[in-house]
Order: structure tokens, then sequence, then C-alpha cells
């Protein structure tokens, strides 16, 4: 019999297949006493498979590129952490197993950031991967993670770990449900940036037995366990009809009356341009540098370094925009030599742009990697700063781009609602505004972006970040500058609709979300959008906000 199961559609598309679970058995080792004189050799064992996880990371992170890489290299140095490894050295050293001994000394590592609040939710997903990965090694059985099979299925996780996406193969996994992970969660940009269907934050996903049929809308958030013929064939369908829209649909974003709203990519940095350059992107309207900044956790990279990963992705989009964000470290990006370790809140301690206030010399270096790698391109270069609260925020950011000489538009994201409530303050200082929807919802909603359990509230459709929106747009209207989105919403076709008819100015979005949302956006005027927009922001829950904008759409 089909049932329907409802999780938060990340990804678009509908993929139909047999349900493989991911290989997440936790490998207890026997608590067993070695003898002293062997305390050595197993030492030795425990260092050999730390080196070789981390070598394997680093070799899954090479060949994946992008976004992904970064996360990857960052999980090697996880594994790699030098008081882990004393930890294990001693737990070795009084009679424990080598791989006992990482078992244990890794449980008590995440007891601490468990107990340091669930700011760390996600990263406690990767050191697990970590741990399950030098244990299986240890123990000589196989990996954990993606399941062995010749045959196309649907990936069913707990929570995918940044080693398991990046692996994903498109052409074997037909799509994928997680019971944990959000809407904005690493995950999810993950599976956007890989163009596989997915839905996230669906309880009971673990109990949908192996082999199962399901068919999965990335779009709707829907499992259909067992589905019907005719549900079938309607959703693959749905699926060919938006397939065609796809390959008609074009050229720059505009809406079917012809008002222009460019289409941009997010990246990561230059193993992302291409996928972008192939989908259409305009430009690219986020380049989140912070992942250049995750090779090495004690220093910063050089400025030479800089310039050549900028100048890679500002050759690639010649005539077009590019807008590059200069590091946001901290919160759920730490990075060693700048992020304070002991803040009860990282969220809402000294992150994004604070972080840069206190370390000017690494904002100055990146200001002046940044103008010399646009020194003689035509690209029209936006600089926009994270996490801007106020307008001294703004005004101490676009004070130092003018220190460094940078010729370029200075920007300020609005991902704080202080920023959107007084957007109007904030854009005496700055040329444009930029929304990073993700944090925007966080901050609003009180609720952590990494956390499954609170992902009804970072759900971008809720009315009051939608007026947060509105807000903020209207102020950038009122001053002729521009006002973008770069957060996920912009990502949801129905939801860029409501953005545009909300007076966004731009969207800029993960690259395989693209010709979904330039689809979409050409069947409406300007007109019906400003009508669903209204309709959206009247509603007093995401759901009803969708559905009010979809039936405005659909004529209802
Ligand atoms: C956001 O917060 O919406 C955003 C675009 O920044 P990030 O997801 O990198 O925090
Ligand atoms: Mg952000």
């Amino acid at each position: 019999m089909e049932t329907t199961l409802r999780g938060v559609g990340v990804s678009h598309g509908v993929a139909i297949g047999e349900v493989r679970h991911m290989g997440t058995a936790v490998l207890e080792p026997p608590a067993k006493q070695i003898p002293a004189e062997e305390a050595e050799r197993e030492q030795q064992r425990a260092r050999q498979a730390v080196e070789a996880v981390a070598a394997d990371l680093t070799a899954r992170g090479n060949l994946a590129g992008g976004e992904a890489q970064a996360v990857l290299e960052a999980q090697a140095l996880m594994a790699q952490d030098p008081e882990l490894m004393a930890d294990v050295d001693r737990r070795v050293a009084v009679g424990s197993s080598a791989e006992r001994a990482v078992y244990d000394a890794f449980a008590a590592y995440r007891e601490l950031l468990a107990n340091a609040g669930e700011y760390l939710a996600g990263r406690v997903a990767d050191l697990d991967d970590v741990r399950n990965r030098i244990v299986a090694r240890l123990l000589g059985v196989p990996m954990p993670g993606v399941p062995d099979s010749d045959e196309p299925y649907v990936l069913v996780a707990r929570d995918l770990a940044p080693a398991d996406t990046a692996l994903l193969d498109p052409t074997l996994v037909l799509g994928f449900v997680t019971e944990e992970g959000g809407p904005t969660s690493h995950s999810a940009i993950l599976a956007r940036a890989l163009g596989v269907p997915a839905v996230v934050a669906l309880p009971g996903a673990g109990e949908i037995a192996e082999g199962t049929l399901i068919a999965v809308d990335g779009s709707s958030g829907e499992i259909f366990v067992n589905p019907t013929e005719e549900r079938r064939a309607a959703l693959e369908a749905a699926a060919a009809e938006r397939k065609a829209a796809l390959a008609a649909a074009t050229g720059p974003g505009a809406t079917a009356d012809g008002h222009k709203v460019p289409l941009l990519a997010n990246v990561g940095g230059p193993a992302d341009v291409p996928a972008a350059v192939e989908a259409g992107a305009e430009g690219v309207g986020l380049f989140r540098t912070e992942f250049l900044f995750l090779d090495d956790s004690k220093n910063a990279p050089s400025e030479e370094k800089q310039v050549e990963a900028y100048r890679q992705v500002l050759e690639a989009f010649p005539e077009g925009r590019v807008v590059v964000r200069v590091l946001d470290a901290g919160a759920d990006k730490p990075l060693e030599f700048l992020t304070p370790g002991d803040e009860p809140n990282p969220a809402l301690g000294v992150r994004g742009l604070r972080t840069l206030l206190d370390h000017p010399e690494v904002l100055r270096t990146q200001l002046t990697a940044l103008a010399k790698a646009a020194e003689g391109l035509p690209v029209h270069l936006e600089v926009m700063a994270p996490m801007v609260a106020d307008r001294a925020d703004a005004k101490a950011f676009a004070d130092a781009c003018r220190e460094a000489g940078l010729q370029a538009k200075y920007g300020a994201m609005v991902e704080i609602p202080s920023a959107a409530l007084r957007a109007r303050s904030v854009l005496r200082e700055v040329e444009f505004l930029s929304l990073g929807t993700n944090d925007l919802a966080q901050y609003t909603f009180a609720a952590d972006r990494q956390v499954g359990a609170v992902s009804r509230l970072q759900d971008p459709w809720q009315p009051a970040l939608l007026d947060l929106v509105a807000l903020s747009a209207e102020a950038a209207r009122a001053e002729g500058k521009s006002c973008g989105v770069c957060g996920e919403a912009a990502s949801d076709p129905l939801l860029a609709c409501v953005l545009t008819g909300l007076g966004v100015t731009s969207l800029s979005m993960g690259a395989a979300s693209i010709p979904y949302v330039r689809a979409q956006l050409a069947k409406f005027t300007l007109a019906q959008c400003e009508r669903a927009a209204a309709a959206a922001r009247a509603a007093d829950s995401a759901d009803e906000a969708r559905s009010a904008a979809q039936a405005v759409l659909s004529g209802e």
C-alpha cells in the first residue's frame, strides 16, 4: 500500500528507485586489555590508520573539488588533531587496543562538543564519520558509507557526512533522503551542488526497509513509499514536463514581461566555476572565500594563493558581475587562528565581519589580493561583508575597502534582523545589499541551521522572513541601490518568483538550481509575482504562504 511521508525538499527533481541504506553501523571495538609490551606497536597502528584516513579524505576532496573539497579537507585535519592523537596514545599506554583507544578518545571529544551546545551538531556528524573510518580501518572491515551497488538506488541515511555526499555517483544514486539536516545544512548545499534530488529532515526515514520502492519529490519534500502505478506515472510526467520547460528556457533571468532578474551562481572556489558557466549563470552572486581558508587551520592563505584563486573566478565571467564575500569565519566554520575557542554561543559571538574587524590584517590581505586579481580585467567586481549588524559595521567595512584602494562596489550582507530593520541606515555606507536568508532565518527564529528538529523554523517561506526581505528590498529601492538574495531561498523556483515580487533585484544560488529558477520566473509577469508575494506575506505560516503563492500563480 502506498504511504506518503513529508520532509523538507532541498534539491529539485524526482527520483524513483529502491532504498539502500547508508552503512552507519557504529563499530564498537571490544574493551580488551593489551599487554604493556604491545603498547608501542598499537600506538604506531593507530597513527598509521589516522594518516591513511586523512590521506583518503584529502584524495576524495581532490576528486570532488569545490566546496566539497574544503569540507573534506577540514575533516582530514580533524582526524589528525594533535590533542586527539595525544589522548589516543595515553589510552593505549594504559592498556587499550588501538581501535578501542580511538573509539574512546573520539567519544570524549564528541561529548565535549555536544555539551558545548547544539551549535556544533554538523561537526559532530563529521567527527563520527572520521572516527568510524579510522576504527573500520583498524578492524580491517569495510568502510562505512555509500553502499556498494551496480544498480541505481535511492540512498537513505540518518545524515550524510560530506565525505559521502562528495563521492555520490549521480548515475547510481537517483536521489537521497535523510532523517536529520535542514534546508541550509551542508548536506543540502552539497546535494544541490551535485544536482541530485534530495529530501531532508524526514523522521522515520531510517525505518523504510532496504529494497523498498520509493519515489522522492525533491521539490515538494514528499516521499511516496510503495508508490502506485498512477503516482509513478504522474510524477514521471511532471518531471518530464519540468525538463522540457528547462530546456526551453535559456538566456538571462527575466519574468514573462521582461523584468530582468539576473541569475547568479554561488561558488566556493574555481572548481565550481565550470558548472556555473554551463548553467548560464550571469555572474557570481556569492563567492564563499572561507573555503580557501580551511586548508590550514593555523594560518591564512598567502596573498599570492588568494590572488590566483580570485583571478580564476573573475576570469570566468569577463563581462559579468562577481560578488566576493570576504572571509566568513566562526560559528559553524571556525578557524583555529581566528575564532575564539571559549565562546558559550559561537553563532552569537565573534564571527563573520566581527572576526575581520578584530583581525584587520586578514581583511587587508584579502582586499589587497582581490584588487590585484581584478587588475586589468573588465569584470564588475563587488565585495561584501558577512554578518553586518548596523551602520557602524557597514562603515568599518567600507573604510577598509577604501583604505585597500579596491576598485569595486562595496556591499553588506543582510543576515541579522537588525540590518534588515535598519536597511536604509546601512545603505548610507554601502552600495548594495545581499540577503543571506540562511543566517537571517537562523537569527530571526532563534533556530540553529544545523539542527533538523527546528527545520520548520528554518523554512524560508516563513512570513516573518519574507517581511524582512521586503523591508530590505524597499529600502534599497528607496535609495536607488540593489538588493539581491544569495541564501538558499533563491534556489526554490516558486519562492524565487515571490522574492522578485518583493522587489529583490538578483538571485544567486547553486548552479544546479539556475535552470529551474529561470524556467519558473519566465512563466509569470512581475505583477503576478507581486500578487503572489503579497499573498505569501498575508499568511500566518510557511505552509500557508507557499500555498497562497502557488494559488495566485496557478490562477486558482
Ligand atoms: C546565508 O547565510 O544565507 C549565506 C548565504 O551565507 P552562508 O550560508 O555561507 O552562511
Ligand atoms: Mg551566512
